[in-house]
């Protein structure tokens, strides 16, 4: 499942590409995945609303990729587990980011592909989802603020307003809650998945069953820190490479190399040489070093 810094990347890609171009027409071949105003399925108004507007900016929220138009529509386009979005230029070069399958060698449109969003200058943007998870989104744009997956998600890791001693508020308002499930939960922080979340508490020698409001004040700045760089690292690498992710121009993410916990069970922990662990901590795996995480 791609992560915050992996739907970062594509942003960052997205805009470089799409942002300034004009939508000609849109495809649509699964209705189901699509969603007008709320409602399911209506292609019609979801089209209707699209061809002519132009794309005016490409934002993100958690892993959320919000779409402004230039008609007061706006586009949300979630991947979740299986999504892909490739662009196609002019000339016929492709980009692609999500999930790796189909893979580069597979022609796109393919079986998999649910959408095509046809701009006026021949490039296109093809919407693949090999388990129908993922969603495209219309919606007003002055609604989004009661958009329901907007309005609960909780702060950006990345936005300045999160600082070690909001954090540390936010930490003592959920005080029983296990550490590395609280992380993930995207009411209390928005965007941080299994991978990002082991690697902070590694960071930070915290161990993922900790309660939250046990954390002391040195170990949750350090914590703050570790989620913060991690992130950041991670977007300059383009994001992760898991199963489920490659970046917009079809490589693996280069973070991989950097991890420290995630997927390296029983591993020699590159900071003390013990053993790394995983655990089932939740519905979620949790990777740590017993020896240097306390
Ligand atoms: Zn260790």
């Amino acid at each position: 499942m791609p992560e915050l810094p992996e739907v970062e990347t594509i942003r960052r890609q997205l805009f470089k590409e799409v942002v300034g171009k004009r939508i000609k027409s849109v495809e649509i071949k699964l209705p189901k995945l699509t969603y007008f105003n709320g409602k399911k399925s209506d292609v019609k108004n979801f089209s209707k609303n699209l061809n002519g507007a132009r794309v005016t900016k490409a934002n993100r929220a958690a892993k959320i990729l919000i779409i402004t138009l230039s008609n007061d529509y706006t586009l949300l386009i979630h991947l979740k587990l299986t999504g892909q979005l490739i662009y196609r230029a002019k000339n016929g070069n492709l980009k692609r980011g999500g999930h790796p399958w189909p893979s580069a060698v597979v022609e796109v449109p393919n079986k998999w592909t649910h959408a095509i969003i046809h701009f006026t200058d021949g490039s296109k943007l093809y919407f693949n989802d090999l388990r129908q998870f993922g969603y495209l989104k219309l919606i007003e744009t002055k609604k989004i603020g009661e958009q329901k997956e907007l309005k609960k998600l909780g702060p950006e890791p990345l936005d300045k307003n999160f600082t070690p001693e909001k954090f540390s508020e936010m930490l003592k308002k959920r005080a029983k809650a296990k550490i590395k499930p609280l992380l993930l939960d995207q009411n209390f922080l928005s965007g941080v998945g299994n991978i990002y979340a082991d690697e902070s508490l590694f960071y930070a020698k915290i161990l993922p069953t900790r309660p939250a409001g046990k954390l002391k004040p040195e170990e949750i700045k350090k914590l703050h820190q570790g989620i913060k760089t991690i992130l950041q690292k991670s977007i300059a690498q383009g994001g992760t490479s898991s199963d489920t992710y490659v970046t917009l121009t079809g490589q693996k993410g280069g973070y991989e190399k950097y991890l420290k916990v995630y997927g390296r069970e029983k591993e020699k922990c590159q900071r003390c040489g013990d053993i790394i662990k995983r655990i089932k901590l939740g519905a979620r795996s949790a990777h740590f070093c017993p020896k240097c995480q306390y």
